[in-house]
């Protein structure tokens, strides 16, 4: 299927297994911090600053095999500049309060890589910013109209979470592939709906048993039409825990899902995620194993407190479900994922192509569902 094929080419995979033989000689030693170039505005998350980067030097993957994006032969085709900033590695600010100064596009700036799976030397996919090496000259940023080419690309991931994770894996790829629908009679695209048909169910009430951000501090988001049963499943896990319900997420935006679907393997492919019609949420809490459920097949997800109160035996809350293919006898089962598919159908119609629900297991990040 599409998903695994993607996760194949992935490039920046691709580019971590060249360290196979890199690491043999190990040129690199026990070093870890790099320069790396900013390619694009970095956008705040949360906490958070991230942004793609080029890392320069000579002996790394993106000097050895990628063009510089913003040199003039590559630059002047935005498509191609585009796929190859994809090809580079996010970097992320970890303490956005700690920032002295800001870091704009062409800024030299040092980042610290992990090791990579697989005995990989790096990995590329994301590192942490250390500090600004070098700021970029103002002059002569103003003046590379190559470069500013890639400010056009810096898309917005539109108004719900501002998020942007540019840097991975949309390789040649139209980035506004995916599933198109009607929603009430105006044509939408899966994770990019317009603003004004999603809304925040604390928009709605502030309630003491409505959370206000999902627990990566982002809005919690579902389209329009299942903010009320949503808030009433709220208050029914509240009357059942005496706390309210802790979403991992919920919206997610097109650009998101290609970020997810190149690191973590239960992502659905970009375009097709039922959390892109706004009609999904990642429960936090079916991890209730001594010591942590790392495997999203254990059983004790899918008999955890959290997990019987939401599924009922079946029969859902409010309309919202395990899907077949994520429960525990499922293809992929994801204990955390819940859907209404009940409203989507009612509101969303004439899909291009047809949904691929339920074999496209869709879902996040087992690893912070704790
Ligand atoms: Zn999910």
């Amino acid at each position: 299927m599409a998903r695994y094929d993607r996760k194949m080419t992935s490039p920046s995979l691709w580019l971590e297994g060249l360290y196979s033989n890199v690491d043999k000689y190990d040129v690199f030693g026990s070093e870890d911090n790099f320069q790396v170039k900013v390619l694009d505005i970095p956008s705040q998350v949360g906490n958070e600053i991230v942004f793609s980067g080029r890392i320069i030097d000579p002996r790394m993957a993106h000097e050895a095999f990628l063009p510089d994006p913003c040199d003039q032969t590559t630059a002047s085709n935005p498509i191609i500049a585009r796929a190859i900033a994809n090809f580079h590695t996010i970097i992320i600010v970890r303490n956005a309060a700690e920032l002295s100064e800001t870091i704009s596009r062409d800024d030299i700036i040092v980042a610290k890589f992990s090791p990579g799976q697989n005995e990989n030397k790096y990995d590329l996919q994301s590192g942490d910013f250390v500090k600004i090496f070098k700021k970029s000259d103002t002059n002569s940023n103003t003046n590379n109209i190559n470069c500013t080419s890639l400010k056009d690309l810096n898309f917005s991931a539109g108004t719900s979470t501002g998020v942007l994770y540019g840097a991975v894996n949309i390789p040649f790829e139209d980035i506004s592939a995916g599933q198109k629908s009607f929603y009430k009679g105006t044509e939408v695209a899966n994770g990019r709906l317009p603003s004004d048909i999603l809304a925040s169910p604390w928009s709605v009430t502030n309630d003491y048993y409505v959370p206000q951000n999902d627990r990566k501090g982002r809005p919690i988001l579902f389209i329009q039409d299942l903010i009320e049963p949503f808030i009433e499943l709220c208050k029914e896990y509240y009357d059942e825990f005496n706390a309210k319900i802790v979403i991992n997420d919920s919206y997610r935006t097109y650009e998101r899902q290609v970020h997810l679907d190149a690191t973590s393997k239960y992502a659905a492919t970009p375009g097709y995620s039922n959390h892109g019609w706004g009609v999904a949420f990642d429960v936090n809490g079916t991890n209730v194993c001594e010591g942590g459920c790392s495997s999203s097949k254990s059983i004790e997800r899918f008999t955890s407190p959290i997990y019987t109160f939401l599924d009922q035996e079946g029969a859902g809350r409010q309309g919202f479900m395990n899907p077949p293919s994520l429960r525990y006898d499922g293809k992929l089962p994801e204990s955390w994922h819940w859907e209404n598919i009940t409203v989507r159908n009612k509101v969303f119609d004439k899909k291009q192509p047809e949904p691929e629900y339920p074999i496209i297991p869709d879902g996040s990040e087992p690893q912070t569902d704790t």
